[in-house]
């Protein structure tokens, strides 16, 4: 079956394109181009969304859950329903994201993790419309004491090759990033062996000064955490590892853009510095994200939730941001662009951490997993393997 999407304009997001065709057939996009270029095909339906924007779908690379659901404790038949409140925020992909906690029980999220992420791999068009666990983000046990935020004190531990290669079998291979600090005593040992996995390792949760952040990207780190966020702060002296992280053109480097976490005034000047190229967009958001303040569970910590603000003992703790939300604060703080913004929260992060199979771009040979946006970044519909429409 064929359908020809066309709305007013679409962005890859590399680039803007006016009056498309986004032909999709059998859940993948077999062409893209537009209506001055070709004919719609005459055996495809076609489904005109006016004058919205056709977009990839967002790609979360940091989240802890949602819809009262923590992918800590989540059973793998509990995810569909996060994965069906996300779409309504536009993500198709994400990755569920871990928090220090005791080894054992770590083991035993990542295998109930896997198990979700090998059976959306295997998802069928039956299925209901909804985001897919793409990969695994570990987000600690290696955390730096001093910059820890809320990640309990005795969960951390000083990175070993031994330990790592614990998590990596207990995920079966699905980690796809890794936060950690650099400065910690066996840091520069697991940094590499984590690059030569294909893991995206990124720097964060650190105490670590320019040169020790410089060596690790030297050893294969090409990520930054939740920048600015539980890090040595920027001293125009002592830059630190913000320093490197905002000077570095090689690195691409992640914030959560929900006005609390950073400065608006700082989004701005982070999103100067890493430009529309390497600039990732993400929610860090927990299992409070879509339901009333109250009291939640962010893996073993108990987080408290007013107004919109994430505390666990005074210090932030995750947030309820959604990726909508955080691309169109992006056009608030910024004099970016929707496409811009859109760049910074699908195809950016999709590359960051390597998907393969061309994810987070509209694109032949790409999943039809894509987002139609009003022009100020509302999600009206959220269209995954071409359905939802
Ligand atoms: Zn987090």
């Amino acid at each position: 079956m064929k359908t020809t999407f066309t709305a007013t304009r679409l962005y890859t997001p590399v680039e803007e394109i006016q009056n498309p065709l986004l032909i999709v057939e059998d859940g993948m996009i077999a062409e893209v181009s537009s209506r001055a270029a070709k004919e719609v095909p005459g055996n495809s339906t076609l489904v005109d969304f006016g004058d919205a924007a056709l977009a990839p779908g967002f790609v979360d690379i940091h989240m802890h859950g949602g819809a009262g659901l923590d992918l800590m404790r989540a059973l793998p038949s509990e995810l569909p329903r996060l994965g069906r409140f996300l779409t309504t925020h536009g993500v198709t992909g994400y990755f569920p994201t871990t928090v220090a906690a005791p080894l054992d029980a770590t083991c035993a999220a990542l295998g109930r993790l896997a198990d979700s992420i090998e059976a959306a791999s295997n998802a069928t068009k039956d299925d209901p419309v909804q985001a897919r666990p793409l990969g695994i983000h570990l987000e600690g046990p290696f955390l730096s004491h001093k910059r820890r935020g809320v990640h309990p004190p005795e969960n951390l531990l000083e990175p070993t090759i031994a330990i790592f290669d614990r998590l990596w079998q207990a995920a079966r291979g699905h980690v796809k990033m890794l936060t950690i600090a650099p400065e910690i005593p066996g840091a520069m040992e697991v940094i590499p062996e984590a690059a030569k996995r294909g893991v995206c390792v990124s720097i964060g949760h650190s105490d670590a000064e320019m040169p020790i952040a410089k060596a690790a990207v030297a050893a294969g780190a090409r990520h930054a955490t939740h920048t600015f966020n539980a890090m040595r702060p920027l001293d125009h002296r002592e830059p630190g590892i913000i320093g490197e992280v905002l000077s570095d053109d090689g690195i691409t480097a992640d914030l959560i853009a929900d006005g609390i976490h950073v400065d608006p005034a700082v989004v701005k000047v982070f999103l100067e510095a890493k430009g529309p190229e390497r600039a990732v967009l993400i929610t860090d958001g927990i299992s409070a994200t879509g339901m009333p303040d109250g009291r939640y569970k962010l893996g073993p910590i108990e987080v408290d939730v007013k107004d919109g603000k994430c505390t666990a003992n005074g210090s932030l703790a995750g947030s309820v941001l959604t990726m909508d939300r955080a691309v169109r604060n992006v056009t608030k703080f910024s004099n970016w662009g929707l496409r811009d913004a859109v760049r910074a929260a699908t195809f950016n992060p999709a590359k960051a951490v390597g998907l393969s199979g061309n994810y987070g771009v509209l694109a032949a040979g790409a999943r039809a997993d894509f987002n139609v946006l009003s022009s100020e970044g509302n999600v009206i519909k959220t269209i995954v393997g071409g359905e939802g429409f």
